[in-house]
């Protein structure tokens, strides 16, 4: 994932602005592999396979089921 296409997106759960906190694996051209991207608020989210993994562990499995 390149740092790039940060301002682009937002945290799923608070909206609000997302910034590396940590960079484990970098290839090359500068593309993070491996890391974590936290919000303003202080949700992290984890970056795997060059990806940004917006899942949760205590996320409802099923988005649609009504509480
Ligand atoms: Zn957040």
């Amino acid at each position: 994932m390149y740092t790039t296409l940060l301002p682009l997106m937002q945290c799923t759960v608070c909206g609000r602005e997302l910034s590396v906190s940590s960079i484990r694996q970098a290839s090359a051209s500068g593309e993070i592999v491996e890391g974590e991207v936290t919000c303003a608020t202080g949700h992290v989210w984890p970056i795997e396979n060059s990806i940004l993994v917006f899942t949760r562990e205590d996320a409802p499995s099923d988005p649609w089921s009504k509480s």
